[in-house]
């Protein structure tokens, strides 16, 4: 079969996407219904979605964000990073990840991946403490949760805030237990590519009363709307930090309330699909199919195979433009963030983490999503197939 790049039938007509939210009737419903309530923004439904992910978890407490990256910038202000702090994330994330340490002032430390399952390695979390380090901001990548017993371990040691990154994971265990509370504060984001979605939208949960006081200042411009004396008279209200305006609309949350209903029906159908893939592409020569922990169960945001370069006529870049050509949505997660432009500037090296920049030459993810059709995943497995045999040398 001639490939859709030389001029051949693409193996599908239109173009699927890697990653794509799903709506029904109901989350219109949920939506219109608030919009006809008296409240459209900092109503009932925010503590309501906030609460339903706190019980899904299983943690105390959930403070609600515009979005997953205000969440973790929330994070890193409750976590009291600082200007001079040290913060270790990995380079194999969105830039998210490390640029709300920037947002406050501190620096970000990259700590290199593990081979096999592409998380951070907590041996390389080691090599990078110094006396400046305050946190961790471990990334459970593509959905498989980092291995947070070691993490929790070395933050314990050093006295420090571990934030989990969990964009990825919602709906994921780590040894039978939900990610949410491993980690003294758990992100969530509900981007429409990710397990639910309010359009933009995030979370952050925790067991700490502490911790959730600071996010609920930190989201509304830092001002305590609990203030008991009010001897300046019955308007007073007071700004004790530098808190931004980072909140949730009631909107956002009709919607994420009516998607948590769906959440588990979610999670199973990636699992399905990513079962799928690794059956079909774990007997095709020239890809790696994604490693899987035993202790974990992954909730499959991303489906990533690793090329077997030397396998091949071509790159990965020839790879991609003709898997594109036959309409197959694939993508590339992550450049390693200090190899962005911005990051150089700042005086990050290339080298500085030699695992994640080789590894980032292989990678292709493909689409998963739980909307997808019984012909749409034919077609991924029937387009890399044709793609990948036609290059085999
Ligand atoms: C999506 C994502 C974020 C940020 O979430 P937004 O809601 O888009 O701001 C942060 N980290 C990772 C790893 C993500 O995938």
């Amino acid at each position: 079969m001639t490939l859709a790049i030389f001029g051949g039938k693409p193996v599908r007509d239109t173009y699927l996407s890697y990653g794509q939210q799903w709506i029904d009737e109901d989350d219109i419903n949920a939506i219109v219904n608030t919009l006809q309530s008296p409240f459209i923004t900092q109503g009932p439904k925010i503590v309501e979605f906030e609460q339903s992910i706190a019980d899904y978890v299983g943690a105390k407490y959930a403070v609600a964000f515009a979005n997953g990256t205000a969440a973790l910038h929330g994070a890193c202000f409750a976590a009291g990073i600082g200007s001079g702090d040290e913060v270790i994330t990995t380079p194999i994330t969105f830039a998210a990840s490390s640029n709300c340490v920037l947002y406050c002032g501190g620096k970000p430390v990259f700590a290199d991946i593990d081979e096999q399952t592409y998380n951070i390695d907590p041996d390389k979390i080691r090599c990078v403490i110094t006396s400046k380090t305050r946190a961790i901001i471990p990334v459970d990548f593509t959905g498989q949760p980092v291995d947070l017993d070691k993490i929790m371990k070395i933050a314990q040691e050093h006295n420090l805030v571990v934030i989990e990154d969990s964009a990825h994971s919602l709906g994921a265990t780590y040894m039978g237990r939900k990610v949410g509370t491993l980690a003294h504060m758990t992100m969530f984001s509900f981007h429409p590519v990710k397990h639910i979605t309010t359009g933009e939208g995030g979370i952050i949960t925790t067991n700490s009363k502490e911790y959730y006081e600071k996010l609920r200042l930190f989201r509304s411009h830092g001002i305590r709307s609990d203030i008991l004396y009010r001897d300046e008279g019955p308007w007073y209200y007071e700004m004790v930090e530098l808190g931004y305006n980072y909140r949730i609309t009631d909107l956002q949350a009709s919607l994420g309330l009516s998607q948590m209903q769906k959440l588990n029906k979610f999670v199973t159908k990636r699992r399905e699909i990513a079962n799928i893939y690794n059956q079909e592409f774990s007997k095709l020569n020239g890809v790696k199919i994604p490693y899987q922990i035993n202790n974990t169960n992954s909730s499959w945001h991303l489906y990533i195979l690793s090329l077997e370069l030397e396998k091949f006529h071509v790159g990965r870049k020839e790879i991609f433009e003709a898997l594109r050509a036959e309409n197959i949505g694939v993508h590339v997660h992550y450049i390693p963030v200090y190899l962005h432009p911005y990051y150089q500037r700042l005086g990050y090296k290339k080298g500085l983490c030699p695992i994640a920049e080789q590894w980032y030459e292989t990678v292709l993810t493909i689409p998963l999503f739980p909307k997808m059709t019984k012909l749409d995943i034919e077609s991924v497995i029937k387009g890399v197939k044709k793609v990948a045999e036609y290059y085999l040398k």
